[in-house]
């Protein structure tokens, strides 16, 4: 690293992709020297992330739960599709990942976390990046820019997943742990297409595909009203 700048790389924002960047180059030993700016000043469980994968991969040991089946529901018909090569849907929760990232991100000589500082603005400047934040200003070879884009205005996806969902605990068993309830009650209303998901254990939601953007209200009040 040039003596005039304080990191090789700064990576704004430290989300999945800002931790998981910040940790893939701390298990590598990479000898750049990273930090991550985050304006949380510590992690909780807020999400849970839900993806199909095979048993062996770099996050395996952090998976709460693996499902071989998933059921697809409308009101009249019912479709439930077993794995057939090993494949599984699993449900990775967010303090898992966050523990995991931070304690790799901690043994690490060369890759920082600040928590509690915000990025101001991100000014190029050729050879180098000035990064501003709310602590001052750190100079960068290179910047990874993870934040969410702010602008609506920006936004050309043709649809929008909506969600509202929370986390379910029962006394009894009641949920069947061997398939999941991926795609259930699928129907179509004033919001757009809609579906529920139920978890054993971790989560339900309640998830819209819309040509617009609704507010988080407006789904949550769809989601409680029917
Ligand atoms: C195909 C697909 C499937 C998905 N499935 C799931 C799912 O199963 N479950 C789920 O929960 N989500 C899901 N998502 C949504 C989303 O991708 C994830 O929730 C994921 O956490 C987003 O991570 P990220 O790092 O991109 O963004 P974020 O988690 O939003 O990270 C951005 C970070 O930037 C930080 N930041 C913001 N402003 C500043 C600033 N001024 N200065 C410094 N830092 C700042 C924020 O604090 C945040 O930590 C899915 C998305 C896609 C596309």
């Amino acid at each position: 690293m040039s003596g005039d700048r304080d990191a090789d790389l700064i990576i704004v924002g430290g989300g999945c992709a800002g931790l998981s960047l910040a940790s893939k180059l701390a298990r590598l030993a990479d000898r750049h020297r990273t930090i991550i700016i985050e304006p949380r000043k510590s992690y909780h469980h807020d999400r849970t992330w839900c993806f199909w994968g095979k048993r062996d991969h770099q996050h395996a040991h952090l998976i709460a739960h693996r499902w071989f089946a998933w059921r697809f529901t409308t009101g009249a018909y019912a479709a439930t599709q077993v794995s057939a090569d090993g494949t599984s849907y699993q449900c990775l929760p967010s303090k898992h990942f966050y523990d995991d990232a931070i304690g790799v991100i901690e043994q690490s000589d060369q890759v920082a976390l600040e928590l509690g500082v915000i990025v101001e603005g991100v000014a190029d400047c050729s050879t180098y990046v000035d990064v501003h934040t709310s602590n001052g200003t750190l100079r960068s070879r290179w910047v990874v820019d993870t934040r969410p884009p702010s602008n609506r205005a920006d936004n050309h996806a043709l649809m929008n997943q909506l969600f509202v969902g929370a986390e379910v605990q029962t006394s009894q068993d009641c949920f069947d742990p061997s398939a999941t309830g991926l795609m259930e009650d699928m129907s179509v209303d004033d919001l757009g297409f809609r579906s529920a998901k139920t978890m054993v254990r971790f989560l339900s939601d309640d998830c819209r595909f819309s040509d617009f953007v609704a507010c988080r209200q407006c789904v949550a009040e769809s989601s409680i009203s029917t």
